[in-house]
């Protein structure tokens, strides 16, 4: 029998979702709060400039390949490897660092810095590869019934692991490197990702793995929103409807589960199925009230910093800044302490620069440059007020073109800030959080809201503060593991 899904939330843990139920022979549509599709992963056009608002590059490109694998199309976007990854400013010190994948090149980067760092590197990573490889399979790429099923899966990764549950990311490092700077450069992957190196397991040290050696980082070409346009195309031929401007606020069970919900006009959306891609922990405690997610007890868990973004068109070029950079200061554990713990906003910002037109010309009018900056702060928990925004802004921008170079304040055509209150209305996203709820040991696999609801049998979730968590190729692994949950518990025969 036909059975209908309804998926809340057009990002790309509910796009991938809706073509994989598709794909299975479910009557598929969506709603979405916002006018567009895409979520996080979504476009600004303006004065002639076109920017990604969110993420900029992703690892892990094979699971975007196993998705339209998966759908049996071609992938509908053009994949880009980075290389160098990245770029690396520290305050103070005059030398830009490259980061390469390949690690004899990486060593010349550092040959100053950090002697005989080849094999320093070949070493960590090795280690970083084997926990990677260790838990792949057992903890990310695979659904949890229960505690039971989690603990079951976490005793059969090998015991020589556990010392790096005991020990701090950062300490990892130093077993590894000597210098401040390789230190703090790979703590950046953790530190982008909302976490400080010095409270974090070094288990994470597995996404140095990820991004150095096994898959790099990709990106797209034309823009990251080629992906939503691409899958928007896929869509449009299948026949899903997607429904936009449609935010869901309440609910109404019936005796088996949940008969519909509702959106803000009173509409009634009814399915057999609901596949919620709205913040699993956010939306149960305000669209279904749960007790265990009142916002006492959300803003009691771990969520990840917010974004402060700037999308800035700029007159001239800006030769002295590559396509990916991160511009850091020279108090690492100190800033990485104030922001993290005391939730202070920083005064002399840690943040990132995408040159998007440096790749992509045609996002940028001749003669232009489209910047994108991203610099973490503390969630609406911690600085509800952004009234303020512009010192902040004002000071990235005074910091930028110092050490770029450039009066970019005095060449700016285009700006556009989205402090967390705007990231917040926008998607809904629970305080502003950027990445969801953090992955620490206690909000990860059967410990992090699960993606099938503790209530009812025909409600399901999908995306970042989920299993297995955020990111996307993470998410696009998340639609596989909940398709496959409800093709196995609610089969279409
Ligand atoms: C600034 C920034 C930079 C990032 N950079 C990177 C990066 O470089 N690489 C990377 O891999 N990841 C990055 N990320 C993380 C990545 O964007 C997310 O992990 C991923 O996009 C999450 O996808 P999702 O499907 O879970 O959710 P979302 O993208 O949040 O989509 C959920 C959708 O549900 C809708 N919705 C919510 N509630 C309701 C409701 N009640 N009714 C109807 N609709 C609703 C929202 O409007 C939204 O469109 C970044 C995130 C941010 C904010």
């Amino acid at each position: 029998m036909a059975k209908t899904a309804l998926v809340v939330g057009a990002g790309l843990g509910g796009l991938a979702t809706a073509l994989r139920l598709h794909k299975q022979g479910y009557q598929v549509q969506v709603v979405e709060k916002h006018s567009t599709a895409g979520g996080r992963l979504n476009v600004l056009e303006k004065d002639g400039f076109r920017w990604d608002i969110g993420p900029s590059f992703f690892s892990m490109s094979y699971e975007f390949r196993e998705l339209f694998a998966y759908l049996e199309e071609p992938i509908p976007f053009e994949l880009v490897e980075l290389d160098p990854l990245y770029a690396v400013n520290i305050a103070g010190n005059p030398r830009t660092y490259l980061i390469y994948k390949d690690l004899a090149r990486l060593a010349e980067e550092f040959a100053d810095v950090e002697p005989n760092m080849e094999f320093k590197a070949r070493k960590y990573l090795d280690s970083a590869a084997r926990i990677f490889h260790d838990t792949e399979h057992l903890i990310i790429k695979r659904n949890f019934d229960g505690i039971l099923s989690y603990i079951m899966s976490l005793a059969r990764v090998p015991k020589k692991h556990l010392p790096k549950l005991f020990r701090s990311f950062w300490t990892e490092l130093e077993r590894h490197f000597e210098s401040e700077e390789v230190k703090i450069i790979f703590s950046l992957v953790a530190f982008f990702l909302g976490a400080t190196p010095f409270n974090t397991p070094s288990i994470y040290s597995l996404l140095n793995y990820t991004e150095l050696e096994h898959d790099g980082y990709w990106n797209v070409k034309g823009g990251m929103y080629n992906i939503v346009t691409g899958i928007l195309e896929l869509m449009e031929k299948k026949g899903i409807a997607i429904y936009y401007n449609t935010e869901i606020v309440s609910h109404t069970p019936n005796g088996k589960g949940l008969k519909y919900l509702m959106d803000t006009t009173g509409k009634q959306w009814q399915a057999d199925l609901f596949v919620i891609n709205g913040d699993a922990a956010g939306f149960r405690g305000q669209v279904f009230q749960r007790k265990k997610y009142s916002e006492e007890k959300l803003d009691k868990m771990d969520w990840t910093m917010a974004p402060f973004t700037m999308y800035l068109g700029v007159k001239g070029k800006l030769d002295k800044i590559h396509h990916h950079n991160y511009y850091l200061g020279n108090n690492f554990r100190g800033y990485a302490d104030a922001i993290f713990r005391q939730g202070v906003a920083p005064e002399k910002p840690y943040y990132y620069v995408n040159v998007h037109s440096k790749s992509n010309p045609e996002c940028a009018p001749e003669g232009h440059e489209a910047v994108f900056i991203l610099c973490p702060v503390p969630d609406l928990r911690l600085k509800p007020d952004w009234s303020d925004a512009d010192v902040l802004g004002d000071e990235i921008i005074k910091d930028l073109s110092q050490r770029s170079g450039v009066d970019i304040a005095n060449n700016l055509v285009s700006k556009t800030v989205y402090t967390p209150v705007e990231w917040q209305n926008m998607f809904n996203l629970y305080r502003g959080s950027g990445l969801g709820l953090a992955h620490g040991m206690m909000q990860i696999g059967a410990l992090r809201p699960a993606n099938k609801d503790e209530e009812f049998p025909n409600v399901y979730y999908v995306g970042a503060s989920t299993h297995p968590g955020t990111g996307l190729p993470i998410v696009v692994i998340g639609s596989k593991l909940v398709t496959e949950r409800i093709v196995h518990e609610h089969p279409l025969v």
